[in-house]
């Protein structure tokens, strides 16, 4: 049944990964719980030794058709990629990444606007092992001012997932490329269904899983989708430090996936709809979600995004206390970490204390939400009455 014409993406999430060679004459990919493979003579576990590649399982560590088919789903995600990884987190992922391309004596540029756990990463591990890391304004359009000789890789996170600054990706991947600076993209936000990070010039596309691919706030998990030139260090890298995810976890992952396109579009609708409603509240000074013509890098968006998700943030003009006490009024917000799920969750941030080179210094007090599948009525009667008790 297979199509030589280029799939949409919402085609892709419901078909890519699914191959009955390997996975059986079924829809849904088994669970395929193994470590050992057996073998029928010493000459084919000899022979065994010299694959390593997907379709022949050789041991657990390196996967089953299950993890198989949801890292193949993953990288039919993104037009130009060779291949998947798959971690047991969102961060192992990150590292994973970025181990594969460092080594002592590399600068590592980061994105101030990272997410916090990559930013202690870049400080605390891959300092300790001679990667030193320069962070710089998510905004600069002086690309070139950002490399040195020593400069080997770049972090970007479009948007950032607190302050929501867009970078101009195909800009830096450009001025990277000329310097043979490999750039990796924290790209869990729009994920590869709203945002193809390949085709924009980005050499690894990062997601954290564990957000909108899993969506449903029951499995952690990570990819990195990458081109040919960096698969085999990639896949080494991951290999070698005994990166593996379960195939009861990958399940959860592929099924997720499936439904991914009708979530997107339900979290992109609501969130627009929450955002726009909170402009005109008067304890809301300003809302960041990079889909509101108003907000800055919207132009960004706009020209390379297909859509947005249902994560943004605003600011409550209250002090500290009194938008804790917003947030804890709410009742059909959860207060909560991560997003990504069915359910809706609210957050009082503090950039500022993840910030080298752009100071946080806004008045008032950022509170994050992660707008859920819920109705939105119900959703803005909650925040209004939490406004109101607040
Ligand atoms: C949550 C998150 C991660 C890390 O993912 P985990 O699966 O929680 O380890 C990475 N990047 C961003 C932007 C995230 O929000």
């Amino acid at each position: 049944m297979s199509s030589h014409k280029p799939q949409k993406p919402a085609t892709k999430t419901v078909t890519a990964g699914r191959k009955a060679s390997l996975t059986g004459p079924v829809v849904n990919v088994p669970v395929w719980r193994a470590s050992t493979h057996l073998y029928e003579n010493v000459a084919e576990l000899e022979a065994g030794k010299a694959r390593n590649e997907d379709g022949r399982f050789f041991y657990g560590r390196r996967g089953s058709p299950t993890q198989w088919s949801l890292a193949d789903a993953l990288t039919a995600m993104e037009p130009g990629a060779h291949g998947t990884m798959l971690y047991p987190s969102g961060v192992a992922a990150i590292a994973c990444a970025l181990l594969s391309v460092l080594k002592a004596g590399d600068i590592l540029l980061m994105t101030d606007n990272a997410y916090d756990p990559s930013r202690s990463l870049a400080d605390g591990f891959l300092k300790r092992f001679g990667v030193e890391t320069r962070y710089f304004d998510p905004r600069t359009t002086d690309y070139d001012a950002l490399f040195c000789d020593r400069t080997r890789a770049i972090l970007l996170e479009s948007p950032g997932s607190l302050t929501f600054e867009m970078q101009d990706i195909p800009a830096i991947c450009a001025a990277a490329k000329k310097r043979n600076v490999v750039t990796l993209l924290d790209n869990t936000w729009a994920t590869s269904y709203f945002h193809t990070a390949l085709d924009k010039g980005v050499d690894m596309a990062i997601l954290s899983c564990t957000k909108y691919i899993v969506g449903h706030s029951d499995v952690m998990m990570g990819s990195v989708t990458t081109h040919d030139k960096l698969w085999t260090k990639l896949r080494q890298t991951a290999q070698q430090l005994g990166q593996t995810v379960s195939p009861d976890d990958a399940y959860l992952a592929s099924r997720g996936l499936r439904t991914l396109s009708v979530r997107m579009k339900a979290h992109e609708t609501s969130a627009l709809h929450i955002a726009r409603w909170l402009q005109t509240q008067a304890n809301v000074a300003t809302v960041f979600h990079p889909a509101l013509p108003d907000c800055p890098g919207h132009d960004i968006w706009k020209r390379d995004f297909t859509g947005s998700s249902g994560l943004f943030s605003f600011i409550h003009t209250g002090d500290a206390a009194t938008a804790a006490a917003f947030v804890d009024a709410l009742q059909l917000f959860g207060i909560g970490y991560s997003w990504g799920g069915f359910e809706s969750l609210a957050l009082p941030v503090q950039p500022e204390k993840y910030r080298s080179v752009v100071a946080w210094d806004k008045p008032g007090t950022l509170i994050r939400l992660q707008i859920g599948l819920e109705d939105t009525d119900d959703l803005i009667a909650d925040l209004g009455q939490a406004f109101n008790g607040s």
